[in-house]
């Protein structure tokens, strides 16, 4: 019984900025090769396999919060009209009788948007005044 004492203190390396060799500490310098997340290389100096994991560089994204609701700041971003249709992976034309027309709003504050159904004629008064 009895703990054994281990000769190779250094049994992993965690987090090195190269591949660095589990076994006699030997460093790649062409680390930059190794594609894959999770895999096996070989020492280039005691020839071992050992296993590889890849961790990738943290990065940080970011995206405004919602607004609450009834609490965007609307703004009139564009009007416009649609004479397709868009159904079963297919675009198709409309009669004119069926072009549908819409106020694009977006909120200054979360960039929200929202289309508002108006009719053509409130669609056609909004381009004149423009
Ligand atoms: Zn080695
Ligand atoms: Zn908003």
């Amino acid at each position: 019984m009895g703990i054994k004492q281990l000769k190779n203190i250094n049994m992993e390396h965690k987090y090195e900025n190269q591949i660095k060799c589990p076994y006699c500490d030997w460093e790649d310098s062409d680390s930059w090769e190794f594609d894959e997340d999770e895999g096996t290389a070989t020492c280039g100096s005691c020839e071992k396999e050992f296993n590889v994991t890849r961790e990738v560089e943290v990065t940080y994204s970011t995206s405004r919060i919602e607004c609450e609701e009834g609490k965007h700041n609307y703004q009139l971003e564009s009007h416009f009209e649609s004479k397709r249709k868009f159904e079963k992976g297919v675009w198709s034309d409309l009669p004119e009788t069926e072009w549908t027309y819409h106020r694009i709003e977006i909120c200054a504050e979360c960039g929200d948007k929202e289309y508002i159904k108006i009719t053509k004629d409130e669609y056609y008064g909004a381009l004149a005044k423009v």
